[in-house]
């Protein structure tokens, strides 16, 4: 078994950053700048907000904190984005979601102005993504081919097995990974709450992509011997071994899986870091432009 060091790899993808922005600025040409939208103060979105603006210090980008009430109407906040978007010195925008229930998310995704999405959920960015026009990844999606690709994990011809079809990880994972490139070229199946015989398509899997937030939920006897398990499930579970009084559970049983899988990615220091360091590469892309 390999472990899938995200931790790391985030890191060196961090680094290489910082090396493009000391670039940019010795041609004297301004820092890269994210700004993020944080509507009511929710304890998970305040850690991934929070650890996505130390991560632009931490490679020399600007950004932007935007805290909003969680009374804010949709009109207002989308009338927030729209400022964003007039903002010439701002290259990228996240509205970290969710959002509350009176607004409707997609209302506010589209308001974003395409070539600033960075986390990759417009409409029309999800379509060039479709049909592999460059374009921004989601993040979470595109950390995971980052760390396929790193790691050289064989996938022309394997069978992908994706656990959820949520439109920011199950989905977009689906449509890349059956793309004809590398990392893709798999024949993939796409599972959700109806599929039946989960655990049967599991066990042909040569590629497993768990993502459905139920900790622990992939167990040992779903896994075929030599399986690439990639766990996106993050929950918070109560714990009184922790100061904060909770720790963080995948969706794959690592310790029984671990064993006999060929790759895996822990939780914590799996995909989640490599989220952050893909957000952060999508918005040196908004300063740089696409390679087309
Ligand atoms: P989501 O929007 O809640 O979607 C969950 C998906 O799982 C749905 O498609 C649902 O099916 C499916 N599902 C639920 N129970 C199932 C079951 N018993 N069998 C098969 N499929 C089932 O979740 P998400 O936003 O994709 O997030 C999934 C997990 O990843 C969460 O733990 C989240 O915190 C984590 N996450 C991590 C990162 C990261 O950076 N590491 C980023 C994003 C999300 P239906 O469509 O039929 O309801």
């Amino acid at each position: 078994m390999q472990l899938l060091d995200g931790k790391q790899t985030s890191q060196d993808i961090q680094q290489e950053i910082a090396v493009q922005v000391e670039h940019i600025l010795k041609e004297g040409k301004k820092k890269p700048h994210l700004a993020a939208i944080l509507v009511g103060n929710d304890g998970a979105s305040e850690t991934y907000v929070g650890a996505k603006v130390r991560a632009c210090e931490k490679v020399g980008f600007d950004s932007t904190l935007i805290r909003l009430d969680d009374s804010i109407s949709q009109e207002n906040l989308i009338a927030e984005v729209e400022k964003i978007n007039q903002n010439d010195n701002i290259d990228g925008l996240i509205v970290q979601l969710p959002l509350p229930a009176h607004i409707d998310e997609l209302s506010v995704t589209k308001a974003i102005y395409p070539l600033k999405d960075v986390d990759g959920f417009h409409p029309e960015n999800v379509g060039k993504m479709t049909l592999n026009i460059p374009t921004f990844l989601p993040a979470t999606p595109a950390g995971i081919i980052e760390l396929i690709k790193r790691y050289k994990i064989e996938t022309e011809g394997k069978h992908c097995v994706v656990i959820g079809r949520s439109n920011i990880v199950g989905l977009p994972m689906s449509i890349l990974m059956a793309r004809n490139s590398y990392p893709g070229n798999c024949t993939v199946t796409l599972t959700h709450s109806r599929t039946k015989n989960l655990k049967e398509i599991c066990q042909s899997a040569d590629i497993l992509i768990v993502a459905l937030g139920r900790p622990e939920y992939l167990t040992e006897d779903m896994v075929k011997e030599g399986a690439t398990v990639i766990d996106v499930g993050i929950t918070r579970v109560k714990s009184d071994k922790t100061k904060s009084g909770w720790k963080l559970k995948g969706d794959v049983d690592y310790t029984a899986v671990a064993d006999k899988s060929s790759f895996i990615t822990p939780v914590p220091g799996g995909v989640g870091p490599m989220t952050i360091a893909m957000l952060l590469k999508n918005t040196l892309t908004a300063v740089n432009g696409f390679d087309v």
